[in-house]
């Protein structure tokens, strides 16, 4: 009866074509609940310490990375996943291809950092808001959805409107200096009682000077959050390592 077995396979891989395949590799059999097989899993390199003590991101020697050495930090951070490889793949597929599946791989990452990183347990997730543009667009805030994800699996609840986007232009190809001049003005303070008296996770899909975070940390604190952390997806090395 094994052809009737293999009918049966290829009717069912018809129903459901790619739900024993990796995203990322195709290998069969795969069985994780991120979509993403072991072996591809073990190719997505973390942020391992030492790890810089204000942004999170690993840096070769310890202390302070590139970034945060010369500028005044307001939050505690954590990166999940170096900007490489099949991480770059995959986010690049789930932020331009609207490949949705990959936001569970990337909220199980971030659920981890935030394991990892010690910090007191987080009152609320504040997704950084997306240029409205782009958002309609996409059709979602990348950010909104990885809170989202990241909610169900710790329980901690998404405040959606505590930050607003301010409309400034595009952001490539501008200068390290500009885009930190810029991110200070491209957000305002939402909804506050969100916030107020409350411990704040910032969540973000890639973070690159740090600049964006930082913006967004000065806001929540001067509208009444105790406490700013932030967590990203992905992130590049130390600049100076
Ligand atoms: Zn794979
Ligand atoms: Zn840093």
């Amino acid at each position: 009866m094994a052809w009737l077995e293999r009918v049966a396979g290829g009717i069912l891989a018809l129903l459901y074509p790619e739900d024993d395949r990796c995203m990322l590799c195709g290998a069969q059999d795969c069985r994780a609940d991120t979509g993403v097989c072991a072996a591809c899993e073990a190719r997505a390199k973390r942020h391992l310490p030492p790890r810089c003590g204000l942004c999170g991101r690993q840096t070769r020697g310890g202390g302070l990375c590139g970034n945060c050495r010369d500028a005044q930090v307001r939050y505690r951070g954590a990166v999940a996943y170096h900007y490489e490889g099949v991480v770059r793949d995959a986010l690049h597929r789930l932020k331009f291809e609207g490949e949705a599946r990959f936001t569970a791989f990337f909220a199980a990452g971030m659920a981890r950092a935030l394991r990892e990183s010690g910090w007191p347990a987080p009152d609320v997730l504040v997704p950084v808001p997306s240029h409205s543009l782009r958002r309609l667009g996409r059709g979602y805030s990348l950010p909104g959805r990885l809170a989202r994800a990241l909610s169900s699996q710790t329980g901690i609840p998404v405040a959606h409107r505590a930050l607003r986007r301010i409309a400034l232009g595009a952001m490539p190809g501008r200068s390290r200096e500009e885009r930190i001049m810029l991110a200070g003005k491209a957000f305002a303070a939402g909804q506050a009682s969100a916030v107020t008296g409350k411990r704040a996770l910032l969540v973000d899909d890639i973070t690159t000077t740090g600049s964006t975070l930082n913006a967004c940390a000065g806001l929540l604190l001067s509208m009444g959050a105790s406490a700013v952390y932030a967590l990203a997806a992905a992130g590049g090395a130390d600049p100076l390592t």
